[in-house]
């Protein structure tokens, strides 16, 4: 019989621990590897904390880091983003870890370092204190029964907003909560709406837009999101389950098998690599 394959330590713990864990990036080549729910992030890079048009928020997290091309995005749109809105800039939730990898909270996406939360709130024209980051929430755009957009806190700017960074090439997909799709499938331009394409419902987003990227040229080993089926997703079919009872009512019970939490063997097998990679010390210096 062939000797079994020992046991690490490793392998006992979720992915998410190890991950949350590695306070630094790997050195080497930047790639995007796996899935945008099950992968990691090879050679990541910080988006600075404060630039001329964006602040991070929930510094805490240290969930300010991307693959490059993200953090290239985000210093392109962010003066974009501004213009198109009259915002003094925007606000700029989680990215993904150091190294990328599972969560240990608030996401089951982010894991390859090519989705980024963005707030609708403008940026203060002051810069935000270490605590005010941490304390202060976005702005909800959507009614308390989750069916309309919330007229009060709603403008105009919030398309504008939207719409940018749909606009931009890379970008894959912009998830919004769907009382938003709703209200831009209610205000489109049908011949010139193309980018309302890449706009889809999901659950939650209701006080921040998700952007996600394409897989990167750099990344052989990224898998690239099926696209989305075709048309604009105005149509009532496309609609109909956001506002269905089981999305707006959810019976909340306890599962008698609750998922299991992803282990490091359920990750693309360079993800080891990741984990176990010598930091990159120049990134220790900020
Ligand atoms: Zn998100």
């Amino acid at each position: 019989m062939p000797p079994a394959k020992p046991v690490t330590a490793e392998d006992k713990q979720p992915a998410k621990q190890l991950f949350s864990h590695a306070e630094l990036p790997t050195l080497g080549k930047a790639m995007a590897i796996g899935y945008y729910p099950r992968g990691c992030l090879q050679g990541g890079v910080e988006l600075p904390v404060n630039g001329p048009n964006w602040q991070v928020m929930r510094l805490s997290r240290n969930r300010n880091w991307g693959h490059p091309e993200l953090v290239r995005f985000l210093e392109r749109f962010a003066p974009l983003a501004a213009k198109a809105t009259g915002w003094h800039g925007i606000l700029i939730g989680d990215m993904a870890q150091p190294r990328g990898g599972p969560l240990p909270f608030g996401h089951m996406s982010h894991q390859i370092g090519l989705d980024v939360d963005i707030w609708f709130m403008p940026e203060p024209d002051h810069r935000l204190t270490k605590e005010e980051r941490e304390k202060i929430s976005a702005t909800n755009l959507v009614s308390d029964d989750w069916k309309h957009i919330n007229p009060k806190t709603w403008s105009p700017a919030d398309v504008a907003f939207i719409r940018t960074a749909a606009e931009q090439p890379e970008v894959e997909r912009v998830l919004v909560n769907a009382a938003i799709k709703k209200e831009l499938c209610r205000v489109k331009d049908p011949k010139h709406d193309s980018w309302m394409d890449k706009v889809r419902p999901w659950y939650g987003h209701n006080d921040h837009i998700h952007v996600r990227l394409k897989c990167p040229a750099d990344s052989p080993n990224c898998r690239k999101q099926p696209p989305v089926p075709g048309g604009d997703g105005c149509a009532d079919k496309d609609l109909a389950y956001w506002f269905s009872d089981k999305v707006l009512h959810p019976h909340i019970t306890t599962p008698a098998h609750p998922p299991k939490p992803l282990m490091l063997a359920d990750l693309p097998a360079a993800c080891k690599t990741v984990l176990d990679a010598p930091a990159n010390p120049r990134a220790a210096q900020r």
